[in-house]
């Protein structure tokens, strides 16, 4: 059971979340803990370090933000004790759980089950706080912001848990934000691959790189409300979902750019010649166009990357006007991008069209299409975002 920031907000919160982990374990379950810090206080950390030095040594930070979850890891071994059951919290560094890489960015590489095993044997709960571990030179990691959901599936792991339950704020993976479609309804199922699509398409609900880990190794994963009854969302492999639905999901982001290259030649070698500069410059493309010239020597290329990224690629891009002797460079932050979802897709026809068709309907157009076997993503203009979204939502009937 992992238990996120909101969820052990404060000590009245954590003795909320003491008797849940009581009522599963009087189910006859054997159960490990996983914390988050109180909600904002990992951010609080961060504010303070800042204020210490702007060149806060990493491995420092590391120790500074780990302890928020020590002081919940805590109050909850103590809290569930209060309740007459044993328990108490382990420290990553106890454990171990071993990390590998940079400091505030480690990435967990083994737990040593040991500990854990006993303690399960022993009926004692192990309190573990997340988003922490140590690193092979003996100092105290940090796994990356929201690192605790992968915390908690690198434990499930290392002792084969039957299953991992996440705990948030929320009943669980919804069929888009609920905030802009008040129609969104929870999903029962979802596969590790359109979870993982979701995720990164802006559905923020786990870490995405945790959903991943939990993929490799086949951890089933729950993702439900700490607050309310509800069942939640499972995520597990697709073979062990029947689709009824066409599409799982409609994501959407507002973290792109795009840049268009007007009039570039069209001959071998151009194509690497404008990439080559992000890839030295570390930029991510995500969706690439190009279209076959009409007179075989000119064409436009088209491609979006992170908004966080477009100044620096333009003026990369501005670098190769004169080896290029393209015509025009156009760069656009005013984009999102909206994108549906789902295994259904594989084996129904049409559901471009659809989706193309709903947009239409709108009035919206299409800026850039990209698609993979369970996913189509179209470039819209930003101001369209809601109405895509909804209009998409009611066409694939994600609402019924
Ligand atoms: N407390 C950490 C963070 O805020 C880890 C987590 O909550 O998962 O990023
Ligand atoms: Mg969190």
């Amino acid at each position: 059971m992992k238990f996120g920031g909101t969820s052990v907000a404060d000590t009245d919160r954590i003795l909320h979340v003491a008797k849940l982990v009581k009522k599963k374990f009087d189910e006859n379950n054997k159960v490990i803990v996983i914390v988050s810090a109180m909600a904002g206080v990992t951010n609080d950390l961060v504010q303070k370090s800042k204020k210490i030095s702007e060149n806060f040594p990493a491995d420092e930070y590391d120790a500074l933000l780990s302890s928020g979850e020590q002081v919940t890891s805590t109050l909850l071994s103590a809290a569930l004790q209060d309740l007459g059951i044993k328990s108490r919290s382990w420290l990553g560094w106890q454990i171990p759980i071993v990390t590998d890489g940079d400091h505030k960015n480690s990435r967990i590489v083994s737990v040593n089950s040991k500990i854990l095993n006993d303690c399960l044997d022993q009926n004692i709960i192990p309190v573990i706080p997340g988003f922490q571990g140590l690193s092979q030179e003996n100092r105290i990691t940090t796994i990356g912001r929201g690192g605790s959901d992968a915390s908690a599936v690198a434990v499930a792991k290392c002792v084969d848990a039957d299953f991992c339950e996440i705990y948030t704020d929320v009943d669980g993976v919804f069929t888009t934000n609920p905030d802009i479609e008040s129609k969104a309804k929870k999903i029962d199922k979802i596969s590790y691959e359109e979870m993982l699509e979701m995720a990164s398409l802006g559905a923020k609900v786990m870490q995405s790189s945790s959903v991943q880990t939990a993929m490799i190794n086949d951890v089933e994963i729950y993702v439900k409300s700490t607050f309310t009854n509800n069942p939640g969302t499972q995520i597990l492999s697709e073979d062990k979902i029947s689709y009824e639905n066409v599409i799982t999901g409609v994501a959407y982001s507002k973290d792109d750019a795009k840049i268009t290259l007007q009039g570039v030649k069209d001959k071998p070698g151009v194509a690497s010649k404008i990439f080559k500069p992000l890839f030295d410059n570390n930029i991510v493309v995500d969706m690439i166009v190009q279209n076959i010239s009409a007179d075989n020597k000119k064409t436009d290329v088209t491609f979006t990357i992170k908004r966080d990224d477009l100044k620096k690629t333009k003026s990369l891009m501005e670098v190769l006007k004169s080896e290029l002797e393209y015509d025009s460079i156009l760069a656009d932050d005013q984009v999102s991008k909206v994108s549906i979802v789902g295994a259904g897709m594989i084996t129904h026809p049409g559901v471009a069209y659809k989706m193309f068709n709903a947009l239409s309907s709108k009035n919206i157009n299409i800026q850039v299409i990209s698609t993979s076997e369970i996913k189509i993503s179209v470039l819209v203009d930003e101001k369209n975002t809601k109405e895509a979204v909804q209009v998409i939502h009611q066409v694939f009937e994600l609402d019924k």
